[in-house]
């Protein structure tokens, strides 16, 4: 039988990465030797260095519970030990400084993803960590005190597995959902799956003569009637239906359920009144069409859209439409373009504080496949590298 390693990280993504960093350093860390991650493409990071455009957007200055959906207490515990681990620090003492922008959004100081992956290789190749590449697990199975681990190129043997093999989005990345597959074997049972900060399908009328165009808006989910999420910034018009900033950001809302639709508030910083006093002063002139209400106050195209939903030609009912143009939620462009999946491996039955199983001794569960996704802005590889950690801190405190 071939060697049996201390701990075998399945998946050489944002999760496993920082896990294996962390299992070979620090307190009661482990040799290199005893470390191994088994990465089923050909390269390891290939999703962490197309994140935030390929400048790595790691973090956000703003962060709490309410960034991220998933079981309350799970996710309040996760919250808790993240902030006591203090990612920033701990990515600076890796040699990865991080630059926070206006928006509270963090990038390494390189506004490269590159060299924080090139960094975390560095660490794990010093470190003398066993990676396997073009390693695609197929299963996982336990033993009485191991595991084994079957790869297309042969066995492998564990006394303890960390499964770090992402989501169902993005599946150029190697992430097809086959997680929930090994998972399930296991017993685990996942929630419903939907794709998450991604580009929303919508009904086309109102939006037709808009494709191509970018306003600043502040755009507002709802969902059977209630506002559910609410983000302010760029929204890009397309012919598929919307895009943009704010459109990932409220995506989140959705689930495909009941009945979705979108508020867009054109013009955020003016409040009503002060519009209904600008559409008045425009109506009074008599050289002004009522056709023309909206000119020089809106994009002209955008302008006109609005004005076919005001109920009448009154500055009260155009300005109401400005600030609420309803747009139906029909879909959205599915898996393979949203940046996190919604929905994963339910977290009742794996430890939040640390990342183990509660039906598998010795077998933990990180990232994206959990069923836990964060707002667009660095929420999501936060949550990847620091459940990373908290699974390694537990695994070298019980080995
Ligand atoms: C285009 C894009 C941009 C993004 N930008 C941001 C951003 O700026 N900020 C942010 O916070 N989040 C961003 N995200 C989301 C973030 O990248 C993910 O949530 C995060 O990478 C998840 O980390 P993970 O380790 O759980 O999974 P992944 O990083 O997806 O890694 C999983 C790894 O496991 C491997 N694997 C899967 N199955 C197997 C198997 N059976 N055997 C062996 N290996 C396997 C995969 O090949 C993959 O390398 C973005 C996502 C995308 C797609």
């Amino acid at each position: 039988m071939n060697k049996i390693y201390k701990v075998a990280v399945i998946g050489g993504g944002a999760s496993g990465l920082m896990c294996a960093v962390d299992l070979c350093s620090g307190k009661n860390a482990l040799l290199g030797k005893d470390v191994f991650i088994l990465e089923r493409n050909d390269r390891v990071g290939k999703k962490l260095i197309a994140t935030g455009n390929g400048q790595g957007n790691l973090m956000n200055e703003r962060f709490g519970a309410e960034n991220y959906r998933g079981e309350k207490a799970f996710v309040d515990d996760f919250i808790r030990i993240a902030k006591e681990i203090d990612l920033e620090s701990y990515l600076n003492g890796l040699g990865i400084p991080l630059c926070t922008l206006k928006d509270g959004k963090k990038y390494p100081l390189s506004r490269q993803a590159s060299s924080v992956l090139d960094t975390l290789r560095a660490y794990l190749s010093f470190k003398g960590c066993i990676t396997e590449t073009n390693a695609f697990v197929k299963s996982v199975k336990s033993r009485k005190e191991y595991f084994v681990l079957t790869t297309e190129n042969g066995e492998y043997f564990a006394e303890k597995v960390v499964m770090a093999t992402g989501g169902t989005c993005a599946k150029q990345f190697g992430t097809d959902g086959y997680s929930y597959i090994l998972a399930e074997k296991f017993g685990h049972k996942k929630t419903a799956l939907y794709p998450a900060l991604v580009q929303l399908k919508t009904e086309m009328n109102a939006i037709k003569g808009l494709k191509g165009l970018k306003e600043v808006a502040s755009v507002t989910a709802y969902k059977n009637g209630k506002p559910i999420k609410n983000s302010v910034g760029d929204i890009l018009f397309t012919d598929f239906g919307v895009s943009g900033n704010t459109v990932f950001q409220v995506s989140s809302a959705f689930d495909g359920v009941g009945d979705e639709f979108l508020s867009i508030e054109f013009l955020p910083e003016l409040s009503l009144e002060q519009l209904i006093e600008i559409i008045n002063k425009r109506l009074s002139l008599k050289h002004i069409d009522k056709s023309e209400a909206l000119s020089g106050v809106l994009n002209k195209r955008v302008g006109q859209a609005v004005l076919k939903l005001a109920k009448t030609s009154s500055a009260v009912d155009i300005a109401n439409a400005v600030k609420n143009f309803k747009l139906k939620v029909t879909g959205n462009l599915g898996f393979n373009f949203a940046q996190v999946t919604k929905g994963g491996i339910a977290t009742k039955d794996v430890n939040a504080l640390t990342m183990e199983s509660k039906l598998v001794k010795d077998f933990y569960i990180v990232g994206e496949t959990l069923d836990v996704d964060g707002d667009c802005g660095g929420y999501n590889v936060t949550f990847a590298f620091v459940s990373g950690i908290i699974a390694s801190r537990a695994i070298k405190t019980n080995i």
